[in-house]
């Protein structure tokens, strides 16, 4: 066999001849962000770095358009448990487990082998080359290393549709051989878009509202009104537990959790009747308001969907958007419950909103709720309550909790 390249500097660091494994990173759209794109890479490895803490001490090297994760004494094993925890990082597209082996066809090769070795079914070889200079072209990659495999273990080659693909990626200082992967979350790093409170109840909307800010760059806190001291504690360990699994996504997750169970009591004698949803929906939106400004977030973010309950018509939400000056952000506005119910399963709070508790809103449900809200009822039903008062008292009362992902 041919050595085509002298050994690059990188093989003398910590990697054996045959290679190391490694984790490549394919980024989204953080690779079209012109100037910012800088800014868009330090944070995201920031991100990288954080989620997997607990796993490993990492190197995070930066390329065009991809990272490679690197660790000490890295093993195939630590390496999936690397990538798997990095698939939920926001602002990356794939996640591959890669043999990172030396700049000559020999070590491709022995690493393509060993990927492909038990395997059955068809297969492709895929070569690309983000340096031009090897001395193979892609196509002659291909050919030589696919003829090396099909020799070896006798399978066939079928460029449309195989049953697993070699990938070969021709980097500056080294190549990276891979098959397989698992697709990312895309969408841009968490922190680049600033920060946002999430108004979370114990249901199946708003954690789907909270991952998709996330995914669009936005840092998010958590704000669960609980109907304490008239209901018990289930929908704030819901909260909880919801607030821990999406915390996956971000890490360092806060939830807030205010007793409301006076304030809707309040609300209710203050004679509301049909409106007392509206009003109570409009508490917690100014609760949140004074919330967010402490915590220096610039926007609400809710789990309404148009049209899904009497609360969500376009009259209600124009009269919630009214209760505060801070932006409303509904990322669920245009979507289905079937939409919805399918992303709650894919990031896995469906679920822990589907256990029972005692949504604090129950106690008010009138027995025909308001479709038409009248901003000018609604004001002067907080004149009543002094709601501008309360608010800050509700924003005064709130328990912090920082649940970790993977903790108990
Ligand atoms: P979800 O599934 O998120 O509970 P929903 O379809 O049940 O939504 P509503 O109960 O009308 O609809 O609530 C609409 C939005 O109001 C929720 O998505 C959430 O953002 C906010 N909200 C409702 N109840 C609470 C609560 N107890 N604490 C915090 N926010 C709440
Ligand atoms: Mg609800």
């Amino acid at each position: 066999m041919t050595t085509l390249d002298a050994a690059p500097a990188v093989v003398r660091e910590h990697s054996p001849v045959d290679g190391e494994p490694c984790v490549l990173l394919k980024l989204g759209e953080v690779v079209l962000k012109g100037k910012n794109r800088e800014l868009f890479e330090r944070r995201l490895a920031d991100n990288v770095r954080q989620a997997v803490r607990p796993i490993a001490r990492v190197d995070v090297i930066r390329r065009h358009g991809v990272f490679i994760v690197r660790t000490k004494d890295a093993t195939a094993e630590l390496v999936d448990r690397l990538a798997a925890r990095i698939s939920d990082v926001m602002g990356i597209v794939w996640c591959h487990r890669a043999w990172r082996v030396g700049k000559d066809v020999e070590s491709v090769e022995k690493a393509a082998l060993e990927l492909m070795d038990g395997r059955t079914g068809s297969f492709a070889v895929r070569s690309r080359r983000r340096d031009k200079r090897f001395p193979l072209t892609s196509t002659e990659l291909d050919r030589l290393v696919g003829g090396r495999i099909a020799d070896r273990y006798g399978l066939p080659v079928r460029l449309k549709d195989p049953d697993h693909t070699v990938s070969i990626e021709v980097d500056r200082d080294e190549v990276f051989v891979f098959s397989g992967g698992l697709p990312g979350q895309g969408g841009l790093p968490v922190g680049m878009s600033g920060r946002a409170l999430v108004l979370m109840s114990g249901g199946i909307d708003s954690p789907v509202a909270a991952y998709r800010m996330m995914r669009r760059g936005l840092r998010v806190d958590y704000l669960h009104f609980s109907g304490m001291p008239f209901t018990g504690p289930e929908s704030i360990y819901k909260a909880y537990a919801l607030v821990r699994e999406l915390d996956k996504f971000q890490g360092g997750s806060r939830l807030f959790v205010v007793p409301f169970g006076k304030a809707q009591q309040q609300i209710k004698s203050s004679g509301a009747d049909r409106l007392a949803v509206i009003a109570q929906r409009r508490l917690m939106l100014r609760t949140g308001e004074v919330l967010a400004r402490r915590l220096r977030g610039s926007a609400l973010i809710t789990g309404d969907a148009l049209g899904q309950v009497s609360s969500q018509t376009l009259t209600n939400i124009t009269a919630l958007d009214d209760a505060v000056e801070l932006p409303i952000l509904r990322p669920l506005v245009g979507m289905d419950k079937i939409e919805i119910m399918d992303q709650a399963r894919r990031v896995r709070t469906l679920s822990i909103s589907e256990l029972p508790d005692e949504d604090c809103c129950t106690m008010l449900a009138p027995r025909r709720a308001e479709t038409k809200a009248k901003i000018d009822d609604l004001r002067q039903i907080e004149k009543r309550l002094d709601a501008a008062d309360l608010a800050d008292q509700l924003a005064d009362s709130v328990q912090e909790h920082r649940p970790v992902y993977g903790s108990a």
